[in-house]
């Protein structure tokens, strides 16, 4: 079985090559992606990765990933609630984050593609 570590790797570079064959002269390269954690289940996969936009703003994605034959296909993207910055709560508040429903995470909808 492949590692998803591995697996995310290779569909990071892939994506970054296609995104620069068709935007290098408006973006330049893109900052990279890093995985933060994985951890694996039977048959299922959760990683969390982390884009560094500059020294203090980040992103942090949440892939889902179910195992096919010897490799991986991510079925689900999730990305961290920028209202609540993932803590499920409204801010100063023991509410429930209103727009994650408190989550801390929210899904990506559309297709997921290179
Ligand atoms: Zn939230």
């Amino acid at each position: 079985m492949q590692p998803v570590e591995q697996f995310l790797r290779q569909f990071f570079e892939e994506r970054e090559r296609k995104a620069l064959d068709i935007y290098w002269d408006l973006l330049g390269p893109g900052p990279t992606e890093d995985i933060e954690s994985v951890t694996n289940f039977a048959g299922f996969a959760v990683a969390t990765t982390r884009i560094n936009l500059d020294e203090k703003a980040y992103m942090r994605h949440r892939y889902r990933l179910r195992s096919v034959g010897s490799t991986w296909v991510i079925y689900q993207v999730s990305y961290q609630c920028g209202r609540c910055r993932g803590n499920g709560r409204n801010q100063g508040s023991d509410e429930g984050c209103s727009r994650c429903l408190g989550a801390g995470w929210v899904l990506q909808t559309g297709p997921i593609s290179l």
